[in-house]
């Protein structure tokens, strides 16, 4: 008798069709035993094993299902056993542990083809799904994940679907929403005026409405998209005033890849993930001749693209009317949270959509589709939803419970249980009542989830966010943490990184303990504190937050700033347009500091560059300036990224610093007097736009340059919203790594403010630490 075995695999490996591979597998190589779930992954049991072994633990690596990730295999020795044959155990999982939940996963291509074969069972079956496909985090409302603790508990199995889920060699083997058209969920079709119409396959009555320039709220798999035909001027004008959103790029949908390739050029690492069980929405560049609604995203060359992924969208464009793309937004009024519960959303939308496509499988975490671009070939996130969440961040250590409250735009927040940091969906801007409400609900049922009871929470500096009120309401050990410390310690927490950094942190606004607005700075930071060793230099912001929205006060403000004084009299264009009584109030504002504060923000000085050159005085939605400025960028560099020569060749903008002041400062106002000076001589905004990019981008490496003489060589960080622009982040990247740094950025978590709650925890966690 040979010896017995025992292995526990640990990672994602429950709720993926793990143990019926496993099941599989060892019946290959004629094992007897057992694989059941335990509360820290798979226990595999080999009553006797022989040299086959070595192979058997390749094999389960090699073969491991699409969706499993095996973190380790532990191999313990026990008696030789004989159970006769190999079985799979059911769950004996104790209730309330750290088990991780599978994201939601898109139809897979053995179900796609039952759901278009006449002769299955679930031919046509909008719910289709099996045990490596379908609803995951978004159905569960409680631990271990089965389907007593789903929503689908209120859909009994039919004996079919029900001998499926017992059954080891199928593929739908404890799928817990396998479901069928006898006992499954259903869809159901309305017209918003007059209420559920009768109907036989509302998929196609769905496919004609659209066609006929109708707005469509269907329900999905985190909520409701509003939908409508995306090659109709008309149709997506009715879904901008239905969201009451004038110009915040929409996403669309097509059936395939083959068929968005006539729009716009994608390339394989994005194609891979287009078709990606994640099937996030793709920033892809549109092509010349793009003939799809221009209004989908004003003043940008790139349009949010995603593939179909739960069943009913395959159903849609297997219509033959079904228009080529479709509109697919999350279903919201503007600022409010993403629909998702059938009675609600009815009561919301009813004034603003045509028809509702339902279904009756509740939703309990509500998400919005994810957003992605693809970067020198790497992944990165800028809105981490559907797909991603709620798959947790590993840390070097191990932490007391923890609740990380986030910031107050593009909000999300962060728990942590021991060494996983699981950072939540994105949850919106909490200034919106609804979208508070919702932040909070979420906050409770995460806790609950991951049975995360919070002994220390972290906030950000600023007392005004709703995130901070939240986070002092709670009666815990509280941390204020600065916004761009939090940025950078996100950043090094998704690298694991534990050695001093220095942080080049380009973002929009947050609070410094100076009373003064930060976001341009240059960091040296640990996960316990940071000390501000260079900053963009400060403008005035007349009017305060107002500046973010009324890009015309910062034009104002960095042209007050630049001029000598001689250019009183020669306004340049922008400024002209200001009425006199404005500019002197301004000015006033200004020289008396009333409601000005100062800012070394990145985003509003991407915001006064906007506003003097004529470009927008008005921005709709955050980030507007510097996605706009990086477009006509890119037009002028045709196309290409800069090269490491562009950046360090001559730059039509001085580049200058005062080196010698605490914290050093990168001058702006002598870029402004020249780009004022080179657009009256007629240089176009594309060229100016680009010469911007490479100023900033010089200006940067080269204070860098000067700072790491100081502090010796460290890892280099780039964090902030800012760098979702993709000229600006290869730029620097491209321009530090040519002097030989190390470069660290966000990748499969935001830039942006999606991000800091995780960098609020680490931080809190290890200030705690090291006061114990
Ligand atoms: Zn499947
Ligand atoms: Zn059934
Ligand atoms: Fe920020």
């Amino acid at each position: 008798m040979g010896k017995g075995v025992e292995l526990q695999v640990s990672g994602v490996v429950q709720g993926v069709g793990f143990r019926p591979f496993v099941y599989r597998l060892a019946r290959r190589y004629g094992y007897t035993g057992f694989v059941a779930n335990t509360g820290a992954g798979v226990k595999i049991r080999i009553d006797q094993v022989d040299d086959s072994l070595e192979k058997f633990l390749k094999d389960i690596i090699m073969e491991s299902p699409p969706l499993a990730q095996i973190d380790a295999i532990d191999r313990y020795g026990i008696y030789p056993a004989d159970s006769g044959e190999f079985s799979i155990l059911a769950s004996s999982i104790p209730k309330k542990n750290s088990i991780i939940i599978p994201p939601d996963i898109a139809l897979c291509s053995d179900c796609l083809r039952e759901l278009f074969d006449p002769f299955d069972r679930r031919y046509l079956y909008p719910f289709i799904n099996c045990t490596n496909c379908g609803p995951r985090f978004s159905i569960v409302e409680g631990l271990p994940y089965d389907r007593p603790l789903t929503s689908m508990r209120s859909f009994p199995m039919c004996p079919g679907c029900e001998a499926e889920y017992q059954d080891p060699a199928s593929r739908r083997f404890h799928a817990q929403p396998n479901s069928c058209r006898q006992c499954g969920p259903s869809l159901s079709w309305l017209r918003s005026d007059s209420g559920r119409i009768d109907c036989l396959n509302p998929p196609a009555e769905a496919a004609v409405a659209l066609a006929q320039g109708r707005l469509v709220a269907i329900r999905g798999v985190g909520g409701f998209h509003l939908a409508a035909d995306g090659g109709s001027e008309e149709a997506v004008q009715k879904v901008r005033l239905a969201k009451s959103r004038k110009a915040k790029p929409l996403a669309v949908m097509f059936a395939g890849v083959e068929s968005l390739k006539k729009y716009f050029y994608v390339n394989p690492e994005e194609e891979r993930l287009l078709t990606s069980f994640r099937r996030p929405i793709i920033l892809l560049r549109k092509k010349r001749d793009c003939s799809l609604a221009a209004d989908l995203a004003p003043g940008l060359d790139e349009v949010g693209v995603m593939l179909p992924y739960a069943p009913v969208h395959y159903l849609l464009f297997a219509c033959p009317e079904i228009p080529e793309s479709l509109v697919m937004t999350s279903a919201n009024l503007s600022g409010e949270p993403i629909c998702y519960e059938n009675r609600e959303t009815l009561g919301r939308l009813a004034d603003l959509v045509d028809f509702f496509l339902l279904h009756n499988r509740e939703i309990v975490s509500p998400l919005d589709d994810s957003v992605v671009r693809i970067v020198s070939g790497k992944t990165r996130l800028i809105r981490r939803s559907r797909g991603y969440v709620p798959e947790p961040v590993n840390l070097e250590l191990v932490f007391p419970d923890i609740l990380a409250c986030g910031g107050e735009s593009k909000n999300t927040f962060c728990l942590v249980k021991k060494d996983k940091a699981f950072l939540s969906q994105h949850i919106g801007t909490l200034s919106n009542p609804g979208v508070f409400n919702r932040y909070q609900q979420n906050i409770r049922f995460l806790g609950s989830l991951f049975n995360v009871k919070p002994e220390l929470v972290a906030c950000d500096l600023h007392p005004d966010y709703q995130s901070s009120r939240y986070a002092g309401s709670l009666g815990l050990p509280l941390f204020r943490i600065q916004h761009h410390h939090a940025h950078a310690a996100a950043v090094m927490a998704e690298h694991h990184l534990t050695e001093e950094s220095l942080a080049v942190i380009m973002d929009g606004a947050g609070l410094g303990p100076d009373n003064t607005i930060w976001g341009g700075e240059i960091l040296l930071v640990n996960y316990a504190g940071y000390q501000r060793l260079a900053g963009l230099q400060t403008l005035p912001m007349p009017g305060g937050d107002l500046v973010a929205r009324e890009l015309y006060r910062m034009g104002f403000a960095a042209w007050w700033k630049s001029k000598t004084r001689d250019e009183n009299i020669n306004y340049p264009v922008p400024i002209q347009r200001i009425p006199e009584k404005n500019r002197d109030i301004f000015t006033q504002m200004i020289t008396k500091g009333v409601n000005t504060p100062l800012t070394s923000s990145c985003g509003r000085l991407f915001d006064a560059v906007v506003s003097l050159l004529d470009l927008r005085q008005e921005s709709d939605y955050e980030g507007q300036s510097g996605m706009e400025l990086e477009t006509l960028a890119y037009r002028a560099l045709g196309g290409s990224p800069l090269t490491p020569g562009e950046l360090s060749g001559s730059n039509l903008l001085p580049v200058s610093f005062d080196n010698t002041a605490v914290p050093a400062e990168i001058y702006i106002t002598p870029m402004f007097r020249e780009l004022l000076a080179l657009q009256e001589r007629g240089y176009g905004a594309n060229t100016l736009a680009l010469e911007f990019h490479i100023w900033l981008i010089s200006s940067l490496s080269n204070m860098i340059g000067l700072i790491i003489k100081n502090t010796g060589h460290k890892p280099i960080i780039l964090g902030g919203g800012c760098f979702q622009n993709t000229i600006l982040l290869q730029g620097l990247e491209a321009s530090l790594k040519a002097r030989g740094f190390p470069v660290y950025s966000a990748k499969n978590l935001p830039a942006n403010d999606g991000c800091i709650a995780l960098g609020q925890a680490v931080i809190a966690g290890t200030l705690q630490q090291s006061s114990a």
